[in-house]
C-alpha cells in the first residue's frame, strides 16, 4: 500500500508542512495515480507558485471510488455506533495534533490569512468531528425513530473557500450515521483533503469507507450521477448546485445543497458603534469574503449611517492585506485567477450603475490573485451589487428607516441564507429575526459557527440542514 507520502518523491524542505510534488487519488484506502495518469496543477493563490500536481479522477476512478465505498458500506453501517465514534474521535484528535501543519497547508492552497486557518478553520474541523463522534452511539435518541438506518454511498462536492472545514461538515455526520463517501474537493483547493485521506489512514479507519477523487467539474457530475450513490451532498454556487438537482431528480437519492447568498448586517442607531464595526468587517473580509453567508451588504440606519460609515473607513484603513503565512496579516488572496475576474466584473457593474465606489489606500502584492477591500456606498436595491453575490471583499451600503424598511429590503434578495441584526434592544431583535427569510441569523455579532448549531438556507441558498442534530437526518433514513 502506498500513502502520497510514499507515492509522491521526497519533498525537498522539512518545514510546518511538506508538500510533496505529486498527490494520487485516495481510494479503497491507497493513494493511486488516475487511470488514465492525467494531472493537474495547483497554485499558491498569493504567489502564483505550482504547490504540487495532483491527480486528474476520470470515469474509472469514479466508478473504482463509489465501488470501495459500496463495499466498506455493509461492514462499517454494521459496526455498533460506539465503535464508529472512536474513529472519529481519532480522527479529531489528529485533525487536533496535526493542526499547525494542515493550517499552514490551508493557507498556502486557499490563500486565506494563517490566523483564520490556525484559530478558525482547524478548530472547527476538529469540533466538528469530535461533535458527530458523540452522536454515533445516540443515533437511537436523536428523534429519528428507535432504529434509524444510514443510506449507503455518500457523493460530496465540496468548494474552495473552507476546503477542510467543508470537508468535516460532509464526512463527519455521514460517518457517525454509518454512510461511506466519496467526496470530491475543488480544483483549485484539492490538498488539504488528501492530507485528509492520510489521516484516516492514521486513525486505522477501514479502506473504503472515505475515497478521496480530485479532479474539475466534471467530476463531479459524473460522481452525483452515479447509479449507485444513494446521497448527494453539494456546497458550491446556485448554478452547480441547480444542475446536481436536474441530475438527481427522479432518482431516489437524498439531496442536500448549500448553495450562494446576499446576507445583510442590519444596523440600528442605538448599536454600539466600535463593536458593530468589527462585526462589519468580520462579516463581509473574512475569507476575503469568499463566504456563502458573508454580510455582503450593509443596511444601516440613516440617523447613523454617516457617522458608522466613517469609522468604517477608519478601520478598513488599518487592515493589512497580504502575506497569507504572515500572522499578522488581516486579508489575503482570493482563492483563483477566475474568481479575480468575478470580482473585478462586479465591482466593475457597480461603478457603471451608478454607485460610489472606495478603497482604504493600499499596496497590493505583485504576483498571485489580489482585491482590495472595497467599500460601495449610494447603493440602490436595483444595483447588480446589491442583488448579486460577490463572493469577494465588496461591501454594498444601503440605509432604512424603519424596521419594517429593513426586514423589507433584507428580504428583498432570491437567496436567503444569513442575516445579522445590531441594536442593544432584546424585543427588535427577536422581532427582527422572526421575519427575516434566513437560515442563521446573528445578533450583535457575525459568521459565528457551532458544530452543535444546524446551518442552512432558504430559498435559492438551498435546502436541508447541516451541523447539530439536524445535520444527522441528512444521513439517515428516518
Ligand atoms: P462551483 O459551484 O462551480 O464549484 C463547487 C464545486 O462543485 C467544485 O468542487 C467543482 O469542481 C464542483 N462542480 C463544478 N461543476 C459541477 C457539476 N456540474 N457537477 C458537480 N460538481 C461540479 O463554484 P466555483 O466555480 O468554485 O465558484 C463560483 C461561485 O460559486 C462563486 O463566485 C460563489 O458565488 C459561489 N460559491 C459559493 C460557495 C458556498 O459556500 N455557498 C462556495 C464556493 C463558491
Amino acid at each position: 500500500m502506498m500513502s502520497a507520502f510514499e507515492y509522491a518523491p521526497a519533498p525537498q524542505s522539512a518545514s510546518v508542512v511538506d508538500v510533496a510534488p505529486s498527490y494520487g487519488l485516495f481510494i479503497d484506502g491507497e493513494f493511486r495515480e488516475s487511470a488514465d495518469g492525467k494531472v493537474f496543477k495547483t497554485v499558491s493563490p498569493s504567489t502564483e507558485e505550482v504547490l504540487s500536481e495532483v491527480a486528474q479522477a476520470g470515469s474509472e476512478d469514479v466508478q473504482a471510488a463509489v465501488k470501495a465505498a459500496r463495499r466498506a458500506f455493509e461492514k462499517w453501517s454494521a459496526l455498533p455506533g460506539a465503535e464508529r465514534a472512536k474513529y472519529l474521535f481519532r480522527i479529531a484528535r489528529i485533525v487536533q495534533e496535526r493542526s499547525r501543519e494542515l493550517a499552514v497547508l490551508e493557507t498556502l492552497d486557499n490563500g486565506k490569512p494563517i490566523r483564520e486557518t490556525r484559530d478558525a478553520d482547524l478548530p472547527l474541523v476538529a469540533a466538528h468531528f469530535f461533535y458527530y463522534a458523540g452522536w454515533a452511539d445516540k443515533l437511537g435518541h436523536a428523534g429519528y425513530g428507535p432504529d434509524p438506518k444510514p443510506l449507503g454511498v455518500a457523493a460530496q462536492v465540496i468548494p474552495w473557500n473552507f476546503p477542510l472545514l467543508m470537508l468535516a461538515w460532509k464526512i463527519a455526520p455521514a460517518l457517525a450515521t454509518g454512510n461511506t463517501v466519496v467526496l470530491k474537493p475543488a480544483e483549485t483547493t484539492p490538498l488539504s483533503a488528501l492530507f485528509f485521506a492520510d489521516i484516516c489512514r492514521q486513525a486505522g479507519l477501514p479502506r473504503g469507507v472515505v475515497n478521496i477523487i480530485t479532479g474539475d467539474g466534471p467530476v463531479g457530475a459524473e460522481l452525483v450521477a452515479h447509479e449507485d450513490v444513494n446521497k448527494v451532498a453539494f456546497t458550491g454556487s446556485t448554478a452547480v448546485g441547480k444542475e446536481i438537482a436536474r441530475t438527481v431528480a427522479g432518482t431516489r437519492k437524498k439531496l442536500t445543497l448549500e448553495l450562494g447568498g446576499k446576507g445583510a448586517n442590519i444596523v440600528f442607531d442605538d448599536a454600539p458603534i466600535d463593536q458593530t464595526v468589527e462585526g462589519v468587517v468580520n462579516g463581509i473580509f473574512f475569507n476575503q469574503g469568499q463566504v456563502c453567508c458573508a454580510g455582503s451588504r450593509l443596511l444601516v440606519q440613516e440617523s447613523v449611517a454617516d457617522e458608522l460609515l466613517e469609522s468604517l473607513k477608519r478601520r478598513l484603513g488599518t487592515l493589512r492585506v497580504g502575506d497569507p503565512l504572515d500572522k499578522n496579516t488581516d486579508i489575503g488572496a482570493i482563492n483563483s485567477a477566475e474568481q479575480l475576474a468575478r470580482i473585478t466584473a462586479l465591482a466593475e457593474a457597480g461603478e457603471a450603475e451608478g454607485a460610489d465606489r472606495w478603497s482604504p489606500a493600499c499596496e497590493l502584492p505583485s504576483s498571485g490573485y489580489w482585491f482590495a477591500p472595497t467599500l460601495f456606498t449610494g447603493v440602490s436595491q436595483a444595483h447588480r451589487i446589491a442583488r448579486e453575490e460577490i463572493f469577494g471583499p465588496v461591501l454594498s451600503v444601503l440605509t432604512f428607516r424603519t424596521p419594517d424598511e429593513a426586514v423589507a429590503k433584507a428580504n428583498n434578495t432570491p437567496y436567503g441564507l444569513s442575516a445579522g441584526i445590531w441594536t442593544e434592544k432584546g424585543s427588535r431583535i427577536l422581532k427582527m429575526a422572526s421575519k427575516l427569510r434566513a437560515g442563521v441569523v446573528w445578533s450583535n455579532t457575525f459568521n459565528k459557527f457551532d458544530p452543535t448549531s444546524p446551518f442552512g438556507g432558504y430559498k435559492e441558498s438551498g435546502f436541508g440542514r447541516e451541523g447539530g442534530r439536524h445535520g444527522l437526518e441528512a444521513y439517515l433514513d428516518v
